[in-house]
Protein backbone atom coordinates (compact mmCIF):
# COMPACT_ATOMS: atom_id res chain seq x y z
CA UNK A 1 0.00 0.00 0.00
CA UNK A 2 1.19 3.43 -0.73
CA UNK A 3 2.12 5.86 2.37
CA UNK A 4 -0.30 8.73 2.78
CA UNK A 5 0.82 12.19 1.87
CA UNK A 6 0.44 15.20 3.92
CA UNK A 7 -0.75 18.86 3.39
CA UNK A 8 0.93 22.05 5.12
CA UNK A 9 -1.05 25.21 5.63
CA UNK A 10 -0.44 28.17 6.84
CA UNK A 11 -1.21 32.08 6.69
CA UNK A 12 -0.74 35.04 8.76
CA UNK A 13 -3.71 35.60 10.90
CA UNK A 14 -6.54 37.01 9.47
CA UNK A 15 -6.27 35.96 6.09
CA UNK A 16 -9.15 33.15 6.40
CA UNK A 17 -7.33 30.19 6.60
CA UNK A 18 -9.58 28.37 8.86
CA UNK A 19 -12.66 28.54 7.08
CA UNK A 20 -10.62 27.39 4.00
CA UNK A 21 -8.81 24.52 5.94
CA UNK A 22 -12.97 23.88 7.62
CA UNK A 23 -14.94 23.82 4.25
CA UNK A 24 -12.24 21.50 2.84
CA UNK A 25 -12.46 19.04 5.16
CA UNK A 26 -16.00 18.84 5.21
CA UNK A 27 -15.66 18.07 2.12
CA UNK A 28 -13.22 15.22 1.57
CA UNK A 29 -13.91 13.77 5.27
CA UNK A 30 -11.31 10.93 4.61
CA UNK A 31 -8.47 13.73 5.05
CA UNK A 32 -7.50 13.71 8.80
CA UNK A 33 -7.17 16.77 10.63
CA UNK A 34 -3.63 16.58 12.77
CA UNK A 35 -5.00 17.55 15.75
CA UNK A 36 -2.04 19.85 17.42
CA UNK A 37 -1.47 19.49 21.32
CA UNK A 38 -1.46 23.51 22.75
CA UNK A 39 -1.22 25.13 26.59
CA UNK A 40 -3.45 28.12 25.22
CA UNK A 41 -7.06 28.01 26.79
CA UNK A 42 -9.71 26.99 24.54
CA UNK A 43 -11.65 29.84 22.99
CA UNK A 44 -15.69 29.55 22.99
CA UNK A 45 -17.08 26.87 20.72
CA UNK A 46 -13.55 24.75 20.65
CA UNK A 47 -13.89 21.55 21.42
CA UNK A 48 -10.49 19.06 23.10
CA UNK A 49 -9.50 16.22 21.01
CA UNK A 50 -11.22 18.24 17.96
CA UNK A 51 -9.60 21.70 17.31
CA UNK A 52 -6.73 20.94 20.22
CA UNK A 53 -5.98 18.79 22.76
CA UNK A 54 -5.50 21.70 25.14
CA UNK A 55 -2.84 20.52 27.87
CA UNK A 56 -0.98 22.41 30.86
CA UNK A 57 2.19 23.90 30.28
CA UNK A 58 3.83 20.74 32.59
CA UNK A 59 2.13 18.34 30.49
CA UNK A 60 3.37 19.79 27.01
CA UNK A 61 6.98 19.88 28.77
CA UNK A 62 6.91 16.29 29.76
CA UNK A 63 5.26 15.37 26.64
CA UNK A 64 8.23 17.28 24.36
CA UNK A 65 11.00 15.98 26.50
CA UNK A 66 9.60 12.22 25.79
CA UNK A 67 9.86 13.33 22.10
CA UNK A 68 5.97 12.88 21.52
CA UNK A 69 6.81 16.45 18.73
CA UNK A 70 7.02 16.15 15.28
CA UNK A 71 7.76 19.85 15.64
CA UNK A 72 6.73 22.77 18.10
CA UNK A 73 6.63 26.06 18.83
CA UNK A 74 6.22 29.43 20.96
CA UNK A 75 3.42 31.65 20.15
CA UNK A 76 2.62 34.78 21.91
CA UNK A 77 3.35 32.76 24.90
CA UNK A 78 1.74 29.81 24.34
CA UNK A 79 3.25 26.48 23.16
CA UNK A 80 2.15 24.46 20.10
CA UNK A 81 2.90 20.77 19.02
CA UNK A 82 2.45 18.48 16.10
CA UNK A 83 1.60 14.59 17.35
CA UNK A 84 4.67 12.37 15.98
CA UNK A 85 2.35 9.67 16.36
CA UNK A 86 -0.13 11.18 13.86
CA UNK A 87 2.02 11.54 11.43
CA UNK A 88 3.27 8.64 11.22
CA UNK A 89 0.51 6.50 12.25
CA UNK A 90 -1.99 8.06 9.56
CA UNK A 91 0.80 8.15 6.85
CA UNK A 92 1.68 4.26 7.09
CA UNK A 93 -2.40 3.59 6.73
CA UNK A 94 -2.26 5.61 3.76
CA UNK A 95 -4.52 8.46 4.88
CA UNK A 96 -3.84 12.19 3.79
CA UNK A 97 -3.18 14.30 6.44
CA UNK A 98 -3.98 17.96 7.22
CA UNK A 99 -1.41 20.33 9.07
CA UNK A 100 -2.29 23.70 10.00
CA UNK A 101 0.53 25.26 11.63
CA UNK A 102 2.71 28.70 11.60
CA UNK A 103 5.42 28.93 9.54
CA UNK A 104 8.69 28.25 11.94
CA UNK A 105 6.83 24.65 12.81
CA UNK A 106 5.93 24.15 9.45
CA UNK A 107 10.03 24.27 8.27
CA UNK A 108 10.79 21.57 10.45
CA UNK A 109 7.87 19.47 8.97
CA UNK A 110 9.51 19.86 5.70
CA UNK A 111 12.92 19.28 7.05
CA UNK A 112 12.09 15.86 8.85
CA UNK A 113 9.14 14.38 6.34
CA UNK A 114 9.70 13.63 3.28
CA UNK A 115 7.08 14.82 0.45
CA UNK A 116 4.09 17.20 1.19
CA UNK A 117 2.31 20.06 0.21
CA UNK A 118 3.17 23.54 1.45
CA UNK A 119 0.47 26.02 0.92
CA UNK A 120 0.57 29.55 2.07
CA UNK A 121 -2.79 31.30 2.22
CA UNK A 122 -2.87 35.27 1.73
CA UNK A 123 -5.23 37.73 1.98
CA UNK A 124 -6.14 39.88 -0.90
CA UNK A 125 -3.89 42.70 -0.75
CA UNK A 126 -1.45 43.86 1.94
CA UNK A 127 -4.63 47.15 3.13
CA UNK A 128 -6.83 44.19 3.71
CA UNK A 129 -4.73 42.40 5.39
CA UNK A 130 -3.71 45.34 8.07
CA UNK A 131 -7.52 45.41 8.19
CA UNK A 132 -8.26 42.19 9.54
CA UNK A 133 -5.35 42.42 12.26
CA UNK A 134 -6.63 45.70 13.34
CA UNK A 135 -9.50 43.80 14.25
CA UNK A 136 -12.58 45.33 15.50
CA UNK A 137 -10.55 47.98 17.31
CA UNK A 138 -11.32 47.02 21.08
CA UNK A 139 -7.34 46.03 21.48
CA UNK A 140 -4.23 47.65 23.12
CA UNK A 141 -2.38 48.97 20.00
CA UNK A 142 0.49 46.53 21.93
CA UNK A 143 -0.57 43.35 20.88
CA UNK A 144 -1.97 45.47 17.17
CA UNK A 145 1.77 46.07 17.03
CA UNK A 146 2.62 42.72 17.89
CA UNK A 147 0.46 40.98 15.63
CA UNK A 148 1.59 42.96 12.80
CA UNK A 149 5.47 42.40 13.72
CA UNK A 150 4.56 38.82 13.32
CA UNK A 151 2.75 38.97 9.96
CA UNK A 152 5.69 40.56 8.51
CA UNK A 153 7.90 37.84 10.05
CA UNK A 154 5.71 35.10 8.64
CA UNK A 155 5.04 36.32 5.25
CA UNK A 156 9.25 36.17 4.68
CA UNK A 157 8.68 32.92 4.81
CA UNK A 158 6.51 32.32 2.13
CA UNK A 159 9.87 31.90 -0.23
CA UNK A 160 9.95 27.99 0.16
CA UNK A 161 5.74 26.95 0.47
CA UNK A 162 5.19 25.21 -2.74
CA UNK A 163 1.91 27.13 -3.11
CA UNK A 164 -0.02 30.18 -2.91
CA UNK A 165 -3.84 30.61 -2.15
CA UNK A 166 -5.24 34.22 -2.69
CA UNK A 167 -8.31 34.04 -0.26
CA UNK A 168 -9.91 36.94 -2.71
CA UNK A 169 -12.90 34.63 -2.55
CA UNK A 170 -13.76 31.67 -0.23
CA UNK A 171 -15.09 29.52 -2.70
CA UNK A 172 -11.58 29.87 -5.38
CA UNK A 173 -9.45 29.19 -2.38
CA UNK A 174 -11.25 26.18 -0.85
CA UNK A 175 -11.13 24.35 -4.78
CA UNK A 176 -7.68 25.85 -5.50
CA UNK A 177 -6.80 23.80 -1.76
CA UNK A 178 -9.07 20.79 -3.12
CA UNK A 179 -7.07 21.24 -6.67
CA UNK A 180 -3.60 20.89 -4.45
CA UNK A 181 -4.67 17.79 -2.82
CA UNK A 182 -5.48 15.94 -6.03
CA UNK A 183 -2.55 16.95 -7.64
CA UNK A 184 -0.81 15.80 -4.80
CA UNK A 185 -2.86 12.17 -4.26
CA UNK A 186 -1.76 11.72 -8.62
CA UNK A 187 2.75 12.25 -8.10
CA UNK A 188 3.97 9.52 -9.12
CA UNK A 189 5.83 9.47 -5.92
CA UNK A 190 2.63 8.77 -3.82
CA UNK A 191 1.59 6.03 -5.88
CA UNK A 192 5.06 3.88 -5.92
CA UNK A 193 3.36 0.88 -4.75
CA UNK A 194 0.69 1.12 -7.01
CA UNK A 195 2.67 1.52 -10.28
CA UNK A 196 5.11 -1.50 -8.97
CA UNK A 197 2.07 -3.65 -8.64
CA UNK A 198 1.07 -3.12 -11.97
CA UNK A 199 4.01 -2.93 -13.23
CA UNK A 200 4.50 -6.56 -12.23
CA UNK A 201 1.55 -8.12 -14.35
CA UNK A 202 3.51 -8.34 -17.79
CA UNK A 203 0.92 -9.20 -20.81
CA UNK A 204 0.25 -12.88 -21.32
CA UNK A 205 0.35 -14.26 -25.18
CA UNK A 206 -3.39 -14.59 -24.66
CA UNK A 207 -3.71 -10.56 -24.17
CA UNK A 208 -2.34 -10.32 -27.88
CA UNK A 209 -5.03 -7.98 -29.63
CA UNK A 210 -6.30 -9.59 -33.01
P1 LIG B 1 -4.49 29.76 17.35
O1 LIG B 1 -4.06 29.94 18.77
O2 LIG B 1 -5.06 31.02 16.76
O3 LIG B 1 -5.39 28.56 17.16
O4 LIG B 1 -3.18 29.43 16.50
C1 LIG B 1 -2.11 30.29 16.46
C2 LIG B 1 -1.11 29.82 15.41
O5 LIG B 1 -0.51 28.59 15.83
C3 LIG B 1 -1.72 29.57 14.04
O6 LIG B 1 -0.86 30.13 13.06
C4 LIG B 1 -1.72 28.06 13.93
O7 LIG B 1 -1.59 27.64 12.58
C5 LIG B 1 -0.49 27.72 14.72
N1 LIG B 1 -0.46 26.33 15.21
C6 LIG B 1 -1.48 25.56 15.63
N2 LIG B 1 -1.05 24.36 15.98
C7 LIG B 1 0.28 24.34 15.78
C8 LIG B 1 1.30 23.35 15.94
O8 LIG B 1 1.09 22.22 16.36
N3 LIG B 1 2.57 23.72 15.63
C9 LIG B 1 2.87 24.96 15.15
N4 LIG B 1 4.14 25.20 14.84
N5 LIG B 1 1.94 25.91 14.99
C10 LIG B 1 0.66 25.60 15.30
Amino acid sequence: MDKGTFIVVSAPSGAGKSSICQRFLQAYPEIKFSVSYTTRLPRPGEVNGKDYFFISREEFQDRRQKGDFAEWTENYGNLYGTSIRTMKEFLAKGTTILLDIEPRGAKKIKQNFRGGAFVFVLPPSREELLKRLEGRGHEASDSIRARYAQAESELQEISWYDYVIFNDDLDTAVNQLISIYIAQRCKRSALKAKIKQFMNKPFSKNSLVK
